[in-house]
């Protein structure tokens, strides 16, 4: 088993989670892995960039406390996470519902039983008095969530929205508890059980799922579609049970510090030398690949990382998937938003945010001291103006005014997440034939957690192949 500048047992084209894990898993059973990065730095999709003090994500930030492979990847370690508050806060008709923790009957009522412990619900927001004036037109002024002294989820009583109220969206007490209940069982479905059902739109299934249309409207469209980066919710019904059931098994987190982190920590605790970043791969084939760089290398099993498009490139034949387009804006504001560790959902689509969160108020790390970040995302093709009319809808969704808000960065990304339409496998084969591999969340689901587990597979059939003794130690199989 070896590893040289021009010969390693298995090169990896691609240092993004999924060629990172695997080369973990790779070098933990004794081959020598040449890992080779085009960009100057590891971590392919997962990028934060530092900015005035300021940690920024690429990415959109939802990543899912339940997934085993964020806790149970060998070379992660235990990743420090940020959670987000339980449930989700959904703006509807000029007000915010705050749902409490919707994964269980029982939490959904004892958050309706002992209202919400957010202080902001009962207290006005901290706008400042200049802005307060000036928020930007459809911005209830201190309406809602924010400045009700009523409603154990900061809507008044009798207002629209109010569980069955004038056709408002979201939902009251006991709809929240049915919500928990099926949310609960899904959390104990087996994954297979869920696989075996029919497959359709995840939009036609939401309309069958027994639960009231203000539920599904006002709180499982917007959680879904944030969850799939899908507004429209054209995935497959199975990838959204998927989905939702890794939410009703943990909560929604961030890793501390920015998504980088993940991929910085697998590649710290390679070999020296495993990564070499700033190496272009021009041409493959199962035993040597061209670089631009460095001329030709040779190996005994080369595995493909790269995202799907450059695999395809690569390996002509190979499947490319449509892909979701989603954009990411940071912006930062002289005070925080009043709505502690939220993530808010627009319940209404009245504009282009899909979710948004006070990022510093999750990950106190990724701002300056004193200084708020709100953490935006947009889901499908950006509108023309985008700041003008994200800061407009942020301005409604948090009712404040934004106009004094400072645009940090904007990343738009056209291929950011492989569409998981029906027929969706997420179990796609990593084993093109014996010596020739290919992974990363185009080969299961479209999730930091579908990318770490393609690595994992594909590293467990070169091993298999190569009859490496051992080759299964420390297997950890999705979660049942
Ligand atoms: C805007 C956005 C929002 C997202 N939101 C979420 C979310 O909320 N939750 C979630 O779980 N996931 C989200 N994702 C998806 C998540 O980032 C990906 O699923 C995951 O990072 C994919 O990892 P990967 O290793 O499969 O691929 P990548 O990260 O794409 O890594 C592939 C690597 O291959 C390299 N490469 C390509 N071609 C070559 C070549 N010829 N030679 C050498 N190197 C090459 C690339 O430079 C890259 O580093 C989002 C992604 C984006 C962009």
């Amino acid at each position: 088993m070896r590893s040289t500048a021009h010969h390693a047992d298995v090169i990896i084209i691609g240092a993004g989670i999924a060629g990172l894990s695997a080369a973990h898993l790779l070098t933990g059973a004794g081959l020598g892995v040449s890992v080779l990065e085009a960009a100057p730095r590891v971590g392919g999709r997962l990028a934060t960039d530092e900015v005035d003090g300021f940690r920024l994500d690429r990415l959109g930030p939802l990543l899912c406390t339940s997934w085993p492979e964020l806790t149970g990847t060998p070379g992660l370690g235990t990743p420090e996470l940020r959670e987000f508050a339980p449930g989700v806060l959904v703006h509807s008709e000029g007000r915010r519902h705050l749902t409490g923790d919707i994964r269980s009957a029982r939490g959904a009522l004892r958050a309706a039983r002992t209202r919400s412990s957010a202080p902001w619900i009962h207290r006005a927001p901290r706008t400042p008095r200049a802005l307060r004036g000036s928020a930007a037109p459809g911005a209830p002024a201190v309406s809602g969530a924010a400045g009700s002294a009523h409603g154990a989820y900061g809507h008044e009583p009798g207002a629209p929205g109010r569980g069955g109220g004038r056709g408002g969206v979201v939902t009251g007490a006991i709809d929240r508890a049915r919500l928990g209940a099926a949310l609960h069982r899904l959390a104990l479905t087996p994954e297979a059980r869920l696989l075996a059902r029919p497959e359709r739109l995840a939009a036609e299934a939401l309309a069958g799922v027994g639960l009231p249309g203000r539920t599904v409207d006002g709180i499982l469209r917007p959680l879904l579609a944030a969850l799939l980066s899908d507004p429209a919710l054209t995935t497959s019904s199975r990838s959204a049970d998927l989905a939702l059931r890794d939410y009703a098994r943990g909560g929604l987190c961030v890793p501390a510090g920015g998504s980088a982190a993940l991929p910085e920590l697998l590649a710290a605790a390679l070999p020296p030398d495993t990564v070499r970043t700033g190496v272009h791969v021009t041409a493959a084939d199962i035993t040597s690949v061209r670089t631009k760089e460095h001329g030709e290398l040779g190996c005994r099993s080369l595995l493909l990382a790269t995202g799907a498009g450059a695999a395809a490139e690569l390996l002509p034949g190979l499947r490319v998937p449509s892909f979701r387009p989603v954009t990411v804006l940071h912006h930062t504001a002289p005070a925080a938003p009043p709505t502690g560790r939220s993530l808010v959902l627009d319940g209404d689509r009245s504009g282009p945010v899909a979710y948004t969160s006070v990022m510093s108020e999750v990950d106190p790390s990724r701002a300056p001291e004193g200084r708020a970040l709100i953490t935006s995302t947009v889901l499908g093709t950006p509108p023309p103006d985008l700041d003008r009319s994200v800061r407009a809808h942020l301005a409604a969704l948090y009712g404040v005014a934004t106009d004094g808000w400072e645009l940090l960065a904007a990343h738009h990304d056209p291929e950011a997440v492989p569409a998981m339409e029906a027929p969706h496998d997420p179990r796609r084969p990593v084993r093109v034939l014996a010596g020739l591999y290919v992974c990363g969340d185009h080969r299961d689901t479209s999730t930091v957690q579908g990318a770490l587990h393609s690595g994992r597979r594909a590293a467990e059939a070169i091993l298999t192949d190569l009859a490496v003794p051992g080759a299964h130690e420390g297997s950890l199989p999705r979660a049942a």
